[in-house]
């Protein structure tokens, strides 16, 4: 369903940034709204509004990030996993 549209989305343009999302809840909400945020390679992120390996943590302070829900969020996972972040 929606996963294998995002699959296709994602596949096709890596780059951009308005393809590679990951979802989020925000934990201070009730009932906890999706959210997705928008993945950015680490030069380009700002920090602010999108996400990257360098602040994924502190996203994670208000948000549960889903990262199992999106191909981006679990090729971000797998890239923090192994700490690879300097080499980005
Ligand atoms: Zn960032």
């Amino acid at each position: 369903m929606e996963n294998s549209f995002l699959n296709k989305e994602i596949s096709n343009d890596v780059q951009l940034s308005g393809a590679g999302y990951v979802a989020a809840v925000m934990k201070s909400e009730e009932g906890g709204e999706l959210c997705k945020i928008i993945m950015a390679s680490p030069r380009f992120c700002g920090h602010q509004n999108r996400i990257c390996v360098k602040c994924a943590h502190e996203w994670a302070w208000d948000y549960t990030i889903l990262w199992d829900r999106t191909v981006a969020g679990r090729k971000m996972k797998e890239e923090l996993d192994r700490g690879t972040e300097d080499r980005l």
